[in-house]
């Protein structure tokens, strides 16, 4: 089920925190012809005089060296394989058969319309069968398509089917509630509007009590 829908919320939150970032090498999805530091440098410079400004006076002449750096740390997702960092299970905690929830998870990532800002939070649940995952390996998930181009729908639903092929759980259930800055910057200029992407499989799905007892403790007075 994909549900989308939009509500009004409070004041902005700042953009970027301080999470560190690994960058690992190249594997799950590199980009075919990367180009150099130095071409991207100059395609900044580009982008300077496209805005109207002169690359060269002095606030701006470490601008492309700053921009390619920080472009490495909002798009290291590419350099990473999501599966990868949920194929080490453990066998389940003796018992344990109830739901695994991350709630409240900040999330940032990229448009890829516009190529600004997409921040907000995400809650992400499974129902675990036989395995678990350190929940570190979930947030990383969470971080891994964050820093990649993206559409909110398209990261709510890659990050479900990831869990689901590799987990193998009996139900999962991703909510995505973040601010587009393309929506609130530019063009439509809705400040405030958050948008909701939903993903939910399995047992998340079939089971009406275990989707209310979901939306029950991420607190959502909005969906379900
Ligand atoms: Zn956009």
């Amino acid at each position: 089920m994909t549900l989308r829908n939009e509500v009004t919320q409070s004041p902005e939150e700042s953009y970027m925190s301080d999470v560190p970032t690994a960058v690992q090498p190249a594997n799950s999805n590199p980009s075919p012809e990367r180009p150099s530091k130095e071409e991207a440098m100059k395609a900044v410079e580009t982008l300077l005089r496209w805005a109207g400004d002169d690359p060269k006076r002095e606030g701006l002449l470490d601008t492309p060296k700053r921009v390619v750096e920080a472009y490495r740390e909002f798009f290291s997702g590419y350099d990473e394989d999501p599966e990868e960092i949920l194929a080490r299970t453990f066998e389940q905690v003796e018992g344990y058969d109830e739901m695994v929830l991350l709630k409240n998870m900040r999330l940032e990532s990229h448009c890829e319309h516009h190529m600004v800002p997409i921040v907000g939070k995400a809650h992400i649940a499974y129902l675990p069968d036989q395995r678990v995952v350190g929940i570190s390996k979930i947030a990383r998930l969470l971080d891994v398509y964050g820093k990649r181009l993206q559409t909110q729908e398209t990261m709510t639903a890659q990050i479900a089917e990831t869990i689901q092929k590799v987990l193998k759980p009996k139900g999962v259930a991703v909510i995505v509630d973040a601010k587009h800055m393309c929506m609130t910057t530019r063009g439509v200029h809705k400040v405030g509007t958050t948008t909701i992407t939903t993903q939910i499989k399995g047992a998340f799905k079939d089971d009406p009590q275990l989707r209310a007892q979901f939306f029950e403790m991420i607190g959502s007075n909005v969906i379900g």
